[in-house]
């Protein structure tokens, strides 16, 4: 079957002899339809993080539809469309019976520790499979896992209906967290070097920090959604006093951070990890099924599989999230 394979730091290409997935008993095959590309799958194009082998598949934001059920699996059937949940907790430890499964040491992530979804087809636990409509559009299936995401680092801040939030970073990853603020019923505002996203915020009803003031104003609720160090500061920065940091950017760089300002003022720094099994996804699909969130909207159009090198390429510099249209490889024999 086909799949995209990373080879070497920026180099990924298309291959057509890649081996079928083994479907346990516990399993469904899924036959992707759409692949979103992310901040991690970027780290590894770069070289930052490296695979377990090579040359590897990765990618872990997508969906697509049930080929094949395992044995014994009893609530689930083909032909059905799913979004795959791709952080596989092992359900056992002390941290998966305490639901924080975020925490899960035994935990296997699609794409990174494990081979990923940039494939024909994929073999999930039936579990970690979540049945949406049977016409749900591709968009949905390639951004839901980052929704996810997002949604989850809302809950844990604790922002509520009505309170203002900055998102500091307009990447998808900010967009989403956005979104999900402007779909609790809070006023996000969000900042971002880059003009063409923060017009895309805009275009969605978020709020440009800043603007006609002459004196930045302070948030009870900072996301900090980007990684670096400037941009943890700006985050520190705009937070009021007694006010709640969430922490989503992945940086390895060292941050300046005084206990003194962070004592005086009262703050709390929150770090959020993608989601808790089950209840992170069982919200997200209730968003996307039952409300008007349509995450599909920072979502820009499909890229072909090959040209899965120039998508890799170009993510970070594009507004909106890039992804990758599998369907032609299902329609194909
Ligand atoms: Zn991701
Ligand atoms: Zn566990």
């Amino acid at each position: 079957m086909k799949a995209i394979v990373y080879l070497a730091p920026q180099q990924v290409k298309e291959v057509e002899d890649w081996p079928e997935p083994f479907c346990g008993p516990g399993d469904v095959v899924v036959a992707m339809r759409a692949v979103g590309l992310c901040g991690s799958d970027l780290s590894l194009y770069d070289g930052h993080r490296v695979p377990p082998s090579l040359p590897w598949v990765m990618g872990h934001e997508g969906g697509g539809d049930i080929v094949a059920v395992g044995t014994d699996v009893t609530d689930r059937k083909v032909g059905q469309r799913v979004v795959i949940e791709p952080n596989i907790s092992c359900l056992e430890c002390p941290a998966c019976r305490a639901g924080v499964t975020s925490d899960c040491k035994q935990r296997l992530i699609l794409g990174m520790n494990h081979p990923g979804i940039l494939a024909e087809r994929v073999a999930v636990p039936a579990g970690f499979t979540w049945p949406v409509q049977d016409d749900c559009a591709d968009e949905v299936l390639a951004c839901f896992e980052p929704l996810a995401v997002a949604r989850s680092a809302v809950r844990r801040s604790g922002v509520g209906r009505g309170d203002s939030a900055l998102v500091v970073g307009a990447g998808s990853q900010g967009i989403f967290v956005a979104l999900s603020l402007l779909a609790l019923g809070a006023v996000p505002f969000i900042t971002d070097p880059h003009e063409g996203r923060v017009a895309l915020a805009e275009s969605l009803g978020v709020h440009r920090a800043g603007s006609g003031e002459d004196t930045f104003p302070t948030f009870p609720y900072v996301f900090e959604t980007a990684g670096p160090p400037a941009a943890f500061a700006s985050a520190m920065q705009a937070v009021a006093s007694t006010g709640t940091v969430t922490l989503i950017g992945l940086s390895h760089q060292p941050v300046q951070l005084s206990t003194a300002d962070v004592v005086r003022r009262g703050l709390r720094i929150v770090g959020s990890i993608i989601y808790d099994h089950p209840r992170d996804f069982a919200d997200t699909w209730e968003a996307v099924s039952t409300t008007d969130i349509r995450p599909e909207r920072a979502v820009h159009s499909g890229v072909l599989p090959e040209n899965a090198a120039s998508a890799f390429a170009e993510a970070r510099s594009t507004a909106g999230k890039s992804w990758i249209d599998l369907t032609g490889w299902q329609s194909s024999p």
